[in-house]
């Protein structure tokens, strides 16, 4: 398993062409918007090696007979996925931002799932396999640009990935994938559809892998609110970020050995809905943790202004916890209820995990709002720790910012609720793994509905009931 050292080495080595702010980056690894989020990354290769989250953070692999990271892992039991949603919260909370490489790990047993029994299978194995023993991170790369949502993909193809040509030796795909989370921090990319598709949608219906830097793949990075406070004084989170890339696909040769499923729109449909399901459930863990940063920032500033033990500090931060801990919770209860899949990996609770994720577009913006009424308006208002720490000013300002933990913890809530951490925290939760109605639509076509009706029946005297008979 690779260390956080060696990951960063094995960046330097790729031929990325990415590109920041309208310039093409010449070195991913130096840079300072895109360098926090690579630390993240690095987060999951570190506690692999730490006694404290081995046990979490490691798994056995039969495909290569040893150790593997878990971000590579199968969830070849039931226990792998509470394992997933803890080593989240971990993860979350040491970073308090997003650690990019779940998107991958569910979209290899998403895959793992989709090609099973088809003849893309064992090429998906193949490839797996490599990228196990190497500890690799993957690009999971989903969501289309999508266009006018009313019109097919037919109707739009370059608002979707598609495969363009296809020759004895390998297929050509053409378009882009968008909000691609941890893309520039990536080795592969592992190309999926974003959406179930329809009969004649053939050649949208198309998932593969290949390296970041393949020829024709170009990386553009995201803006994300005050990044250009990234590496200074005002950062927020001194360390870590997030990161979404637009990925262009310009004519891409991906030979057969790399394209797992090609025009298979069962298939697809079945990669989508598993991906939703475990993708859901992981914002029961990733979120929670990032919230425990939260409140510990907000508790932080509490303390500095002396009121931590007024009662309705202690009240709206035992709120905060106790909405945190319900969204863990439903995270942890999908993967609990998890089933075995025909093909041996194990499949999260359907109503659950999307009651999860859609808790998860609601309730940390009441744990956000709870921490702004906490910290105060200066947690917005306060100059840059540059004028603090400017001789001119800094004795007049000294009673402005107050303690050193006070200025910092204001600037890291500020970073999570609106600044660059925002993007990796909120606007995630919101859109990461399916937007709210996304999450309503798989409940209302999964919940029996009838079922319902049926015992309410029963108890309204209407039917006789069949199921408990007479009970003397
Ligand atoms: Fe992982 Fe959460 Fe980031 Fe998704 S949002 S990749 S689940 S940390
Ligand atoms: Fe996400």
């Amino acid at each position: 398993m690779r260390t956080a050292a060696q990951y960063f080495e094995s960046l330097r080595a790729r031929k990325l062409e990415l590109w920041v702010d309208g310039e093409r980056c010449e070195s991913p690894v130096d840079h300072p918007k895109v360098r926090p989020a690579m630390n993240a990354i690095a987060a999951t290769f570190a506690i692999a090696h730490d006694d404290r989250w081995r046990g979490l953070a490691t798994a056995h692999s039969d495909l290569i007979g040893g150790p593997v990271n878990r971000f590579c892992h199968l969830f070849v039991e039931a226990e792998d996925l509470v394992r997933k949603i803890e080593v989240q919260r971990v993860l979350g909370r040491l970073t308090g931002t997003c650690f990019q490489r779940c998107v991958g790990m569910d979209g290899i047993n998403a895959l793992f799932i989709a090609t099973h029994g088809r003849a893309g299978h064992a090429r998906f194995v193949e490839w797996l396999r490599g990228v196990q023993e190497r500890d690799d991170v993957l690009n999971g790369a989903m969501t289309d640009p999508k266009g006018d949502r009313s019109k097919r993909p037919g109707e739009q193809p370059d608002a979707y990935l598609r495969v363009v040509d296809r020759r004895p030796d390998g297929i050509v795909i053409r378009g882009a994938k968008v909000h691609q989370t941890g893309a520039a921090n990536s080795h592969h990319i592992l190309v999926m559809p974003g959406q179930a598709l329809r009969e004649g949608e053939e050649d949208f219906a198309v998932a593969c892998a290949l390296p970041v830097d393949a020829d024709g793949v170009r990386m553009v990075l995201g803006r994300q609110p005050s990044d250009d406070r990234r590496g200074g004084p005002d950062a927020g989170n001194a360390r870590f970020g997030g990161q979404e890339c637009v990925v262009l696909f310009d004519d891409v040769f991906v030979p057969t050995e790399r394209v797992f499923l090609d025009g298979d729109i069962e298939a697809c449909a079945l990669l989508v809905d598993a991906f939703a399901g475990f993708h859901r459930a992981s914002y029961g863990g990733c979120k929670p943790g990032n919230l425990d940063v939260l409140i510990g920032a907000a508790d932080l500033v509490t303390r500095e202004h002396g009121v931590r033990r007024a009662s309705h500090v202690r009240d709206k931060l035992v709120e905060m916890a106790h909405l945190t801990e319900t969204v863990h919770g439903v995270g942890l209860a999908a993967s609990e209820k998890s089933t075995r899949d025909a093909s041996g990996v194990w499949r999260v609770d359907p109503v659950l995990a999307n009651v999860c994720k859609h808790n998860v577009t609601r309730i940390p913006y009441e744990v956000v709002r709870l921490a702004e009424d906490l910290a105060g308006g200066a947690m917005a208002t306060l100059p840059s720790l540059a004028d603090r720490d400017h001789a001119e000013l800094a004795e007049a300002l000294a009673p402005i910012y107050g303690s050193e933990a006070r200025a910092k913890a204001l600037r890291l809530l500020e970073s999570m609720a609106y600044g660059a951490g925002s993007v990796p925290f909120r606007i995630e939760c919101m859109h990461g793994a399916g937007s709210p109605q996304a999450q309503r639509i798989v409940l209302e076509r999964t919940l029996d509905w009838d079922a319902k009706v049926a015992r309410a029946r029963v108890l309204a005297g209407l039917d006789a009931d069949d199921a408990l008979g007479e009970l003397e």
